[in-house]
C-alpha cells in the first residue's frame, strides 16, 4: 500500500468526534476539492506491506478507533479491503473517509463509512455516485462540507430526498475551512459562519448534525499529522 502517514490523534470529526483515534493515511487523490487540506497526500509516500500497516496501528494503540482516510482509501481497494477486516478481526472500530466517487460495495459492511458528498463549491460537484446510497447503513454517516448558501441548499435538498437522516448513523453539516488558515484557532478560518449555518439549519427543521472540525481548534490549523 501507499502510505503518507499512519498517527495517533484526536478524531477531529464525525460522531465519533473527541475519541482518540489511529489514523492511516493512504497517498492519492483522484479529485481535487477547492478547499483541500490534505493536498500533501497527492504524490509520495511509502510503500507499505499491509503486515507493516497492521503492526503499526497495533503499537500506536492495542484497540479502540482506526480511520482509513486519504486522499481516496479505496483507489486502493484491493489492500484497503483486506487491512479493514483485518482489523475488524483485532476488534477495532474501523471508520473508512471516501468521497463515494468509487463503489462502496466492497466495504466490510462492519466498518462505518463516512462519505464526504462533494456540493457545488467544492470544485468537485457531481462525483459522488447515487448508486452507492444502496450500500448506506446505520453503521455509516454522510458529510457535506459547506462553503456558501448554495452548497447548504444542496446537502438539504439532497438530504431529504434521499431521506438520509433514517439511512445512515448521522448527516453532518460542517462549514468548510480556509486551506492556507493559520494562526489563531478560531471560526473566522471558516468559509461559512457556523452561526449562519446554525440558523439555516434551525429555521428548515432538519434532524442533521453541525460538524465543526475540532482538531483546528486543538492544534493550529496548518498542522499536519493530528
Ligand atoms: S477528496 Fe479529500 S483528499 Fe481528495 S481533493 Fe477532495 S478533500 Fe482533498
Amino acid at each position: 500500500m501507499q502510505v503518507t502517514e499512519i498517527y495517533r490523534s484526536i478524531q477531529g470529526e464525525s460522531s465519533y468526534v473527541g475519541l482518540p483515534c489511529v489514523f492511516v493515511r493512504l497517498t492519492g487523490c483522484n479529485l481535487r476539492c477547492s478547499w483541500c487540506d490534505s493536498e500533501y497526500t497527492f504524490t509520495g509516500g511509502r510503500k507499505m506491506s499491509l503486515e507493516n500497516v497492521e503492526a503499526e496501528v497495533r503499537r500506536l494503540a492495542p484497540s479502540g478507533l482506526v480511520e482509513i482516510t486519504g486522499g481516496e482509501p479505496l483507489l486502493q481497494e484491493r489492500e484497503v479491503v483486506p487491512l479493514m477486516e483485518r482489523l475488524l478481526a483485532l476488534g477495532y472500530t474501523v471508520l473508512l473517509e471516501t468521497s463515494g466517487e468509487r463503489p462502496l460495495g466492497k466495504v466490510p459492511p462492519q466498518a462505518s463509512k463516512i462519505v464526504d458528498v462533494k456540493c457545488p463549491h467544492s470544485g468537485e460537484f457531481g462525483t459522488f455516485r447515487d448508486d452507492n446510497l444502496a450500500a448506506l447503513s446505520t453503521r455509516d454517516e454522510v458529510k457535506f462540507v459547506l462553503s456558501d448558501r448554495d452548497d447548504y441548499e444542496f446537502a438539504r435538498d439532497f438530504t431529504r430526498r434521499h431521506e438520509l437522516s433514517s439511512r445512515v448513523r448521522s448527516v453532518i453539516f460542517s462549514p468548510a475551512f480556509r486551506k492556507d488558515a493559520s494562526g489563531v484557532r478560531d471560526a473566522s478560518h471558516c468559509l461559512l459562519d457556523p452561526q449562519q449555518l446554525a440558523e439555516w439549519m434551525l429555521a428548515d427543521g432538519l434532524d442533521v448534525r453541525l460538524g465543526l472540525q475540532i482538531h483546528k481548534f486543538i492544534w493550529q490549523p496548518s498542522m499536519k499529522g493530528v
